[in-house]
């Protein structure tokens, strides 16, 4: 863990997205444990609360010669029951979608097991959805206040509105 002279030379400070955390789980020492998994903790912001139960953002160092994680497992306290939380990554570079790691696309991936891997299998591990986009980050904020239920109203009216002018027309 000690080895300065390794430090600094593959490592990328990243604004991570924790997702899915079970409301319960999200005191601020289960924050700083997911964070460890993740990295060096550089940043856990007091506002996090502010987005219990959609994610809560946290800044760590990575290593960026490795795979970008995906998820965590999250044991929780008082039972076995183990929950998985996604990971999403702000200000994501060029990454690889065949190894997951940064600063390559698939095209010049040197992980020749990776990319078969990714060609014969189902769905490629890695993908754009681990770029956590900055609009949904102000959306998340906006909302925050309400229950969602007008804008699903508001939605279902135009719906039958349209509904009913394709009726007329056939
Ligand atoms: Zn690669």
């Amino acid at each position: 863990m000690g080895d300065i002279s390794n430090l600094s030379f593959s490592k990328t400070a990243f604004w991570v997205q924790i997702h899915d955390i079970p409301i319960m789980c999200m005191n601020r020492r289960t924050v700083k444990w997911l964070a460890e998994q993740i990295g060096k903790v550089i940043e856990i912001p007091t506002e996090s609360r502010d987005c219990w139960g959609k994610y809560l953002r946290v800044k760590v160092l990575i290593d960026i010669s490795r795979p970008l994680k995906r998820w965590l497992r999250l044991k929780l306290d008082k039972s076995d029951n183990i929950v998985v939380v996604g990971l999403k990554y702000e200000r994501l570079p060029e990454f690889c979608y065949t190894c997951g790691r940064v600063g390559h696309s698939i095209s010049v991936c040197p992980d020749e097991e990776a990319k078969i891997e990714a060609v014969e299998g189902p769905s490629t591990k890695f993908g754009s959805w681990m770029r956590a986009s900055l609009s949904e980050k102000s959306k998340v904020k906006y909302q925050s206040q309400g229950s969602g239920g007008s804008s699903v109203k508001e939605r279902s009216i135009e719906d039958s509105r349209d509904f009913g002018k394709a009726g007329r027309s056939t």
